[in-house]
């Protein structure tokens, strides 16, 4: 049986998504839980993009156990020196350099000619090489590339230390017979390809991007980068929970497997929409609601009898249980620690004793309370920053014939600050005050609500993506309130806003 690694560019590639862009502790909170769900590298950013992506990649190099961590570097001395300087604390560390290698890149986009771009790979591989062991190259481009430069590119850049390197789709072009075929001929052509692991990265713009991972595998790739829920650039990328459940479920074809452990796969794939604000359609494979919901009376009845007759993956496998009530009003500190614990999360004090507070709150409106509210509180309150605006109080009035008003106060420093606002609906008259408040300048992307587990009295949770300058953000609320979960979801996106300029 092969073992295929898992590389997860979640907050890499994942973070490039419209609206997906997370700050470091966010980041940070993603990596732990990709640590525990058993990925073998975390391609933690790009550490010469930005000083949060520097940040975030040294945060998560000197805190998380278990993975390798890997920063992207464009073939430029500067970026591998700045890769470098981020993986310092990291004990597993990986610098993953790329250059174009197609001729319509080089023709168009870096003007220079197959040689120079030849020649640029090996001698930046080489110094990566001078900092870690562990260097991976990716021919950007690769699907567009004549085959026989680009194995070319690969012999020479495994010469020059390269052990990992990686194919990548980039534009989501190929189809899984081609790609297939591009695979078995790099590893027939080039002469040294044992000396390195065949990665692949493949892009979903054909919907095409696990099929296409799979298929390279079955042609000897021995890497797949991927990201939860499958986020990322455009149409995304190849979906870790959709490559991961087929080389599993399908292990007698693939004779192949991953160290993933397959039952974190449903709360990594809630935490990163938490904390993107990238909702997960209900018909997505695997990780979608309705994933598991069988409609059909035949079905039914086969499923009644005998598990197997529908059902090709079961939902425990991959960490999905019923609803069931776990807490209440009377349960104390201790549960609800125990509880955090019993699902995956590591918290600080501090966090534990403010969502316990939340907790509470929530219990004397909610009879019971499900793992599913819990992680919406933690998530809640994992995705806190310093609050420069919070909600002090708010009043609304609206009905089938009255002009809807809300009254909102919001402190902001020592100062409480009130207005009443009047707008086409409650949820527009509470925003409208908060805009008049905090008088931001942002545009609201998205704004939506859902039902964390059913009944009327359910948690309702609200999330708001807001853009100003150039930079996105996502905020989160959870209330049984939905009105007030709105106002909680702005005032947060606001607040993660603030934070980035200060
Ligand atoms: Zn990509």
């Amino acid at each position: 049986m092969r073992n295929i690694r898992i590389f997860d560019t979640t907050l890499r590639d994942g973070e490039q998504s419209p609206g997906a862009s997370m700050n470091t502790s966010e980041k940070l909170q993603v990596a732990k839980q990709l640590a525990r769900l058993g990925v073998d590298i975390i391609e933690a950013g790009f550490a010469i993009a930005s000083p949060d992506d520097f940040n975030a990649i040294k945060t998560i190099g000197g805190e998380v156990e278990g993975p390798v961590i890997c920063s992207l570097a464009r073939a430029r001395e500067e970026d591998i020196k700045r890769a470098w300087e981020a993986l310092e604390d990291a004990p597993n560390k990986r610098i993953h350099t790329f250059h174009s290698t197609s001729d319509i890149h080089l023709k168009f986009q870096y003007r220079i000619d197959r040689d120079e771009a030849l020649k640029r790979s090996v001698k930046m591989v080489q110094l990566a090489k001078s900092y870690v062991e562990d260097v991976e190259f990716s021919p950007m481009d690769a699907t567009r590339t004549d085959i026989g430069y680009l194995c070319e590119v690969i012999e020479a850049v495994i010469e020059a230390g390269a052990i990992t390197v990686n194919i990548p789709d980039t534009v989501g072009y190929t189809i899984p017979n081609e790609f297939g075929t591009l695979i078995k001929s790099i590893r027939d052509r080039v002469k040294n390809i044992d000396n390195a692991v065949i990665a692949v990265h493949c892009h979903n713009d054909l919907g095409l991007a696990t099929s296409n991972s799979l298929s390279a595998v079955l042609n000897g790739a021995g890497q797949i980068e991927c990201t939860i829920n499958g986020i990322g650039e455009r149409a995304g990328n190849c979906a870790m929970e959709e490559v991961v459940m087929a080389l599993r479920t399908r292990k007698d074809l693939f004779n192949a497997d991953t160290n993933i452990v397959t039952e974190e796969i449903t709360r990594s794939s809630r935490l990163v929409s938490t904390i993107t604000g990238m909702t997960v359609q209900p018909n997505k494979a695997i990780v979608g609601a309705n994933a598991f919901a069988h409609e059909s009376g035949i079905h039914q009845d086969g499923l009644l009898k005998n598990k197997s007759t529908y059902e090709i993956i079961t939902p425990e496998t991959i960490g999905l249980h019923k609803t069931q009530f776990v807490l209440g009003k009377h349960s104390g500190r201790n549960a609800f620690r125990t509880r955090l614990s019993e699902l995956g999360y590591d918290l600080t004090n501090d966090e534990i004793n403010n969502a316990f507070v939340r907790f509470k709150k929530i219990a004397d409106q909610k009879k019971d309370i499900f793992d599913e509210d819990i992680e919406a509180l933690v998530n809640e309150e994992v995705t806190m920053v310093t609050e420069t605006f919070s909600l002090v109080d708010m009043n609304f009035s609206s009905g089938t014939d009255k002009q809807p008003v809300a009254t909102v106060k919001i402190k902001i420093g020592s100062e409480i600050v009130e207005k009443t606002e009047q707008g086409d609906g409650p949820v527009d008259a509470i925003f409208k005050a908060i805009t008049t408040i905090t008088g931001t300048k942002s545009k609201l992307l998205k704004y939506e609500v859902k039902a964390i587990t059913g009944g009327t009295d359910a948690l309702g949770e609200v999330i708001c993506s807001l853009e100003e300058d150039d930079t996105s953000v996502s905020g989160h609320g959870a209330d049984t309130d939905i009105m007030t979960a709105s106002a909680k979801a702005y005032i947060n996106a606001l607040n993660k806003l603030a934070a980035r300029k200060s």
